[in-house]
């Protein structure tokens, strides 16, 4: 598939859309993946932007159509990855970030086995749920019922590649830039392009791990 996927996830107030709007203008040739989703635009979302917002039977047809790598039903609402969404992202060279839920990164790691998971997690519940209140875009009941789901979606911590707790939000941003940088650099993804250059780079076979 070409680029590289990088899948974020941790509860919904953590911080996921901030770093990643954050590090995409660090970190250059990355990719977001928008996904569909049958949820109403939030404060200043835009069709297209955050989501392709769509209607359930919209979303339905396209689950029959087979368009999605993954998908799943998120508090009420369904939310997808399309394959068209990836393809066009890596078809123009750049690798993808995304922001799924722990059942979409499960989804995306058994189909392209070298994604890259990361999970951000708050720095404490309390400060979990301040940034809910504080953000200002979902109902009292709303808010609830994410700090909820926040437990039982942080259980799944251990699954991922790597662990962010975005307490100073810069840092936070560090480490994921950090993260990409560092993924680009590993042998198995840049030795084509050295031995391109240098013929004789592959030449030797990897040190085994004791
Ligand atoms: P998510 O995408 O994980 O649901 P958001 O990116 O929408 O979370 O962040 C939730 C709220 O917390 C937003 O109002 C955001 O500005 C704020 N926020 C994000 N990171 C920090 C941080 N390190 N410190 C304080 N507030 C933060
Ligand atoms: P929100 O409604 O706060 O934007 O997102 C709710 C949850 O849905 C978050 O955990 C987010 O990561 C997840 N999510 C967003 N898009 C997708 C998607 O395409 N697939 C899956 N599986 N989860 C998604």
């Amino acid at each position: 598939m070409g680029g590289c996927l990088y899948v974020v996830s941790g509860p919904s107030g953590a911080g996921k859309s901030t770093i990643i709007d954050r590090v995409r203008r660090r970190v250059k040739g990355l990719g977001f993946s928008v996904s569909h989703t049958t949820r109403r635009p939030r404060g200043a979302e835009q069709d297209g932007v955050e989501y392709h917002f769509v209607a359930r039977g919209r979303f339905e047809e396209m689950i029959e159509q087979g368009a999605f790598v993954e998908w799943a039903r998120v508090y009420e609402d369904y939310y997808g990855t399309s394959l068209e969404e990836i393809q066009s992202k890596t078809s123009q060279g750049l690798d993808v970030i995304m922001d799924l839920d722990i059942q979409g990164a499960a989804g995306i790691r058994s189909r392209i086995e070298e994604s890259v998971l990361i999970f951000v997690l708050p720095p404490s519940r309390d400060a979990l749920a301040s940034r809910l209140r504080e953000r200002g875009t979902d109902e009292p009941s709303v808010v609830e019922a994410r700090m909820e789901k926040a437990a039982e979606e942080i259980a799944f911590c251990s699954r991922y590649d790597y662990l962010i707790v975005n307490e100073r939000l810069e840092q936070a941003v560090e480490e994921v830039a950090a993260v990409i940088l560092a993924e680009r650099c590993r042998t198995a993804r840049s030795l084509p392009g050295v031995v391109s250059r240098f013929p004789a780079a592959g030449a030797a076979q990897p040190l085994p791990r004791e």
